[in-house]
């Protein structure tokens, strides 16, 4: 049976993008191919909070500390921090995903597949978790990426096969790709990858997300959506504030909300930190 290195399992309200404030299981599996350090700093600067915070100190997700620069899941991708993430097999996930749900079955929940970046190597243990029949009865699923990796061929069929209609209700499987801009501190050219995430479109509703703080990133948004667009991306863009920490979110949200509409772009909260203070598990 295949297994998955797993930082988190919660049930919460979708905080972002399309399905904000829709009850949803997040699954936040380990690993990912970029660190993000520069979101939050002085540009061309880059945070070394997360390097500060001792992982021996820590047992479980829910007392490590927020950082407020770098990226805000940070122990999901740092080997410093992989105790903290058990390896399990699909059938012990589907059990505890299900676990989560307020009536131990689904009904308007959505699932979604977050990370770190979850379209690394775990695509191959998937097709597993979903046809698991603890699954069953799951309508809609996101998956959260970064937008630089391509689906293989085995899990594009299995998309296919999961899309087939059922007689009862509509399925639909989303790519939410939070592409990083110069902010994040990570290279452009590995960064930005239209052909891919184009390939995307495929297989599900697809839709660009910046993280941005000032009129420069916005900017630098627009140009960039028009390289996604010269390659064939139609779906919508949202801009989305800075702020794993409410003391930054504050500080960027009503800009970028602006910078949104003046740019005709759709605006993206992030309601975990307002709601619920980006606790880990939110
Ligand atoms: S891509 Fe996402 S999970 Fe990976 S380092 Fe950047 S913000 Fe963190």
């Amino acid at each position: 049976m295949s297994k998955i290195k797993i930082a988190e399992l919660f049930y919460s309200i979708q905080g972002e993008g399309r399905y904000m404030g829709v009850p949803s299981v997040f699954l936040r599996t380990f690993g990912c191919n970029f660190k993000c350090q520069g979101f939050g700093m002085p540009r061309g600067e880059l945070s070394n909070e997360a390097e500060n915070i001792d992982p021996s100190q820590y047992t479980e997700y829910k007392s490590l500390p927020l950082v407020s620069t770098g990226c805000d899941s940070y122990a999901s991708w740092d080997p410093r921090f992989k105790h903290l993430s058990p390896l399990l097999d699909t059938s012990a996930i589907a059990d505890a995903i299900v676990d989560t749900l307020p009536y131990k079955e689904w009904r308007d929940e959505h699932l979604v597949i977050t990370g770190g970046e979850p379209l690394l190597g775990w695509q191959r243990a998937y097709p597993d978790l979903l046809r698991h029949p603890k699954m069953a009865g799951l309508k809609e699923i996101t998956f959260e990426t970064n937008g630089t990796q391509e689906l293989s061929e085995d899990f594009k069929d299995y998309l296919l096969e999961w899309l087939m209609p059922h007689p009862d209700y509509n399925k639909e499987i989303t790519f939410s790709v939070s592409a990083k801009l110069s902010c994040s501190g990570e290279a452009r050219h590995e960064a930005i990858r239209p052909d891919i995430v184009c390939s995307y479109q495929d297989y599900g509703y697809t839709y660009l997300k910046f993280v941005i703080a000032t009129e420069e990133d916005a900017e630098e948004a627009l140009e960039t959506i028009d390289i996604y667009r010269a390659e064939g991306f139609e779906g919508p863009v949202y801009l989305m504030p800075v702020g794993g920490v409410e003391s930054v979110y504050t500080l960027n949200n009503r800009r970028v909300a602006e910078l949104a509409m003046k740019h005709g772009l759709r605006y993206s909260d992030r309601l975990q930190v307002p709601l619920f203070k980006n606790e880990w598990g939110t």
